[in-house]
């Protein structure tokens, strides 16, 4: 490997995110997959797992191993809520900048690597959302706050997300937040005759969770004023739509200081 190569670890390599991840990474040249982690596919080539020719790098489980066996730089996580913090901490230990995909980190995960990492002086980014169109989504809706306080969220995703809401959903709903300040909508008597039918509530905001399959990740923030709706949505209409942005993760990382939460503050 040559030495201006960013040496990039995969875990959940074999996932559905994962995948595309180690075909991203493969296509770009300043970029070497140096490891690729996950719990299944054990000794399969990265490479044949994606379709492409064979890399020489297999999927192991150990972590640990792949990174103190390789020149691993970045490591991009796409697994679940329990496997990424272990993950992080190896990584933390390691002195490997992350780049972290997997969405249900709560804030007391996230104060934990904002420790590790300001300890490790090693960059950490968190992105709940990769597509650059969902973080303009993202964005937009904050606009819109400033002139419309009465918004519900609803995102809509394959069945088999485990976490719900989605990490856009929360996120989306805590910028909506600061902008419009704290606001009581909707009928003060209101009451279900269906538990959770009107959905969850994030200060004040309602999230609505789809799950069927056929959907990959969608997300329409709307907004209701007097005689008028404004929708603001998004589509992931497959997962390639993640890895501009992820790829750029990977090449901004390393200039980060402690955690940053969201690809807009890299763009
Ligand atoms: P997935 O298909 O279930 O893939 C996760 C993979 O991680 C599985 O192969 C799983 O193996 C493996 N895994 C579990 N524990 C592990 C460990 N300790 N080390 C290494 N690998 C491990 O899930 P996905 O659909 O790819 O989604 C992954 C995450 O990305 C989710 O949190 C999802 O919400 C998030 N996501 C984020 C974005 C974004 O833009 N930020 C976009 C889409 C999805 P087993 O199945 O054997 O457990």
């Amino acid at each position: 490997m040559s030495d201006e190569k960013i040496g990039v670890v995969v875990t959940g390599a074999a996932g559905r995110m994962g995948r595309e991840v180690v075909k991203a990474v493969l296509r770009e040249e300043d970029l070497c997959l140096v490891g690729a982690v996950d719990l299944r596919e054990l000794g399969v080539d990265a490479g044949d797992l994606v379709g492409f020719p064979p890399t020489g790098v297999t999927i192991c489980s150990d972590l640990q191993q792949v990174i103190t066996e390789n020149k691993a730089d970045v490591l991009v996580d796409f697994t679940n809520p329990e496997a990424v913090l272990r993950n992080a901490r190896i990584a933390l230990n390691h002195g490997v900048s992350l780049v972290i995909g997997t969405t249900g980190l709560d804030d007391v995960d996230i104060e934990e690597l904002r420790r590790l990492s300001e300890k490790a002086g090693t960059g950490v980014l968190i992105a709940p959302n990769f597509a650059l169109g969902a973080v303009l989504m993202m964005s937009f809706a904050r606009q819109a706050a400033r002139y419309f306080k009465h918004v519900e969220i609803i995102e809509m995703h394959h069945d088999q997300k485990i976490d719900a809401p989605s990490g856009t959903a929360i996120r989306t709903a805590r910028m909506i937040a600061e902008e419009r300040g704290a606001f009581r909508q909707g009928h003060p008597q209101e009451y279900e005759k269906i538990e959770g039918v009107r959905g969850g509530d994030w200060e004040g905001i309602k999230i609505h969770s789809v799950r069927l399959p056929g959907l990959v990740a969608h997300q329409e923030v709307v907004f209701g004023g007097l005689g008028q709706v404004l929708t603001i949505r998004h589509d992931s209409i497959n997962r390639e739509s993640f890895m501009p942005g992820v790829i750029l993760a990977i090449r901004k990382v390393r200039e980060l200081k402690g955690v940053v939460v969201g690809l807009e503050n890299v763009l």
